[in-house]
């Protein structure tokens, strides 16, 4: 099938790409989190076709997207207080609530669940697409499952072109990681994955909020993780991740010792400087709305270099830092080297 390219800002070519999604259609959009590939979340087939592009397993659930708080009522079975206050503080913006499903939500959205995880999103192109379809969008990250997600629709294209009917580009996105879910289907509230909005800005709105283990931890054998996404490799350039644990003088000094053409580094700005192999830089040491921001482009950019084995500087698992600390231990599949 031929991809089509279409412009947010160009308003013929956002209703397009809500024609193309009412007629069950699949299309790029981008969101502020990371580009979503989207079909209509209340058409089951169309829904479907998300799974096939993707290659995703089909026990892994999606999120619906709203661009009105009115379309939330009848996708839940009710919406608490606790649940209210969450979208008072953080909607529209980069935060997914889950909830005891309502009966129009197909099967294939839930992956058998019974719940759902609904957003509102806060980029204008992906709430103007969802207002020109007229319904509700299930999107998971635009990427073939297991590859880095997609932050600019080029990287979607990537995985997409020749799959899906169109991409809207729309841009760079602002957050660079998927959104922070959270459980309301259980009590206290639980972090199912961190993101933009952090675990102490949760905490602040709702007290108590647990941190699921798998957040941090790899599962054990025949675990069955709250989020089903959490099970499977994620984020995995073609290249050996391992992230390095100690000083930067440590760091510099154990990744110049291999200095073999296959080896490369992923680490913060500025820290190039004294390295003797091709780098990759994520934002500044710290800086974890900017690593945020950039660590997919730079892990698709580490494939680009052809690197077999990359080491990687990775920050604190705090404030935003815990979502950027998650991504990019699963891309290493937890394997962490001490150096000294
Ligand atoms: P993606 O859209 O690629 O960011 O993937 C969506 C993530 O949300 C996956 O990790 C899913 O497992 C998770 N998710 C979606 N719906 C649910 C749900 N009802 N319960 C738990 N996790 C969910
Ligand atoms: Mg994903």
């Amino acid at each position: 099938m031929e991809t089509r390219r279409l412009q947010a800002g160009n308003p013929a070519d956002v209703i397009c790409a809500g024609e193309i999604l009412r007629a069950g259609g699949l299309v790029g959009i981008p969101t502020e989190t990371v580009y979503g590939l989207a079909a209509d979340a209340l058409n089951g087939s169309a829904v479907a076709g998300i799974f096939r592009a993707k290659g995703r397993p089909m026990d892994n659930p999606l999120i619906v997207h709203i661009s009105d708080l009115e379309q939330w009522r009848p996708l839940v079975q009710e919406i608490p207080e606790n649940a209210k206050k969450l979208a008072e503080a953080f909607w529209p913006g980069p935060l997914t609530i889950i909830l005891p499903k309502g009966d129009c939500i197909p099967d294939e959205v839930s992956a058998g669940l019974p719940t759902v995880a609904v957003r509102f999103p806060a980029h204008p192109a992906a709430r103007a697409v969802i207002d020109a379809a007229g319904t509700p969008l299930a999107a998971p990250s635009g990427n073939l499952s297991g590859r880095p997600s997609p932050t600019t629709a080029p990287a979607m294209l990537a995985d997409m072109d020749g799959r899906i009917d169109a991409v809207l580009d729309g841009g760079p996105c602002r957050v660079g990681v998927e959104s922070t879910v959270i459980s309301l289907a259980t009590q206290p509230p639980r972090l199912l994955r961190p993101g933009g909005i952090t675990l102490e800005q949760l905490r602040e709105v709702l007290g108590e909020v647990e941190m699921d283990e798998a957040v941090l931890n790899p599962l054990k054998a025949g675990e069955h993780p709250a989020s089903p996404g959490m099970k499977y490799k994620h984020y995995s350039p073609k290249a050996n991740v391992i992230i390095l644990d100690g000083t930067y003088d440590a760091y510099c000094r154990y990744v110049n010792s291999h200095q073999d053409g296959k080896t490369a580094a992923l680490c913060y700005d500025g820290d190039e400087a004294h390295l003797e192999v091709p780098a990759v830089c994520y934002g500044g040491n710290e800086d974890y709305s900017q690593q945020a921001k950039e660590i997919f482009e730079a892990l698709r950019k580490l494939d680009e270099l052809g690197a077999e084995t990359v080491y990687a500087r990775c920050p604190e698992p705090e404030g935003v830092g815990l979502a950027v600390y998650n991504r990019l231990i699963r891309a290493a599949g937890f394997e962490v080297l001490h150096v000294e």
